[in-house]
């Protein structure tokens, strides 16, 4: 399997936290910089694009890689996600106002994308991954994602603040070779992250008390500016498993 980390980190030249990861070429995870980090001739390849959540980090570059591929592909790209963010989608974004509806273009019988419901803790198969949504705690709905090719698996948590599901699933999980999991303010914001549901360096700590697997976690989704704070808060954690995502990593097994 090869993941490369589209953004994501929130390292010092990214100006914003955009999430993106891409798996063996073929299957996005969220849309917030695909456009930014892939050619044209990268992004014609994806053909399943999976969204955890309809924040704008993860989907903001969805129109522009939709206008790319537009004309480059034989069949639909299919947008999966639940329901409730295909909604949001519809309604905000590919409404012809803000952009085109493009799962009707060219027309509505060879559209250049098709939305797909997905449905937490069922497993899709898709260029020869399984894919399985399960659910996590944000401020709208959201999945986190396991990946599996036949050989290893990884999980993404998405946006979450404190969870449990998603580390029962890792922790039965035998194959897993890592986990991609968010830290996104300081300990001193620690209510803001409440509020806005997500973790601090100290809530992700109780949050790694529940994965029982000594897999690398790599953090993502820190807001740039406040790395240089963040990062010896993580180092206190004192967990070995715990270390940064870098921009434009790729990790291949
Ligand atoms: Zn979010
Ligand atoms: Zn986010």
């Amino acid at each position: 399997m090869e993941l490369r980390i589209l953004g994501c980190s929130g390292g010092e030249a990214n100006g914003e936290r955009l999430t993106g990861l891409l798996v063996n070429g073929c299957v996005a995870i969220d849309a917030g910089s695909l456009t930014a980090a892939l050619t044209v001739d990268e992004q014609i390849k994806i053909h399943h694009v999976f969204i955890s959540h309809s924040h704008l980090d993860h989907i903001c570059t969805l129109p522009f890689f939709t206008k790319n591929i537009f004309g480059h592909t034989h069949e639909a790209v299919e947008i999966h996600a639940l329901p409730e963010t295909l909604d949001v989608l519809r309604r905000h974004l590919f409404n012809d106002e803000l952009w085109p509806d493009f799962s009707v273009i060219p027309s509505p019988n060879d559209p250049t994308i098709r939305y797909t419901d997905i449905e937490a803790e069922r497993t899709y198969d898709v260029c020869g991954l399984r894919i399985t949504p399960i659910r996590v705690n944000h401020l709208v709905p959201c999945v986190g994602y396991k990946v599996e090719d036949g050989k290893d698996a990884f999980i993404f948590t998405s946006d979450t603040a404190e969870t449990d599901r998603i580390w029962e699933v890792a922790n039965d999980t035998p194959n897993l070779r890592l986990v991609i999991a968010e830290a996104s303010f300081p300990n001193e914001q620690a209510g803001l992250a409440e509020a806005s549901k997500h973790l601090t360096p100290d809530k992700l700590g109780v949050e790694l008390r529940k994965l029982k697997s000594d897999v690398p976690v790599r953090i993502y989704h820190l807001t740039p500016g406040d790395r240089a704070t963040m990062l010896p808060q993580l180092q206190a954690l004192r967990d070995p498993r715990v270390s940064l995502l870098d921009q434009d990593e790729r990790l291949i097994w």
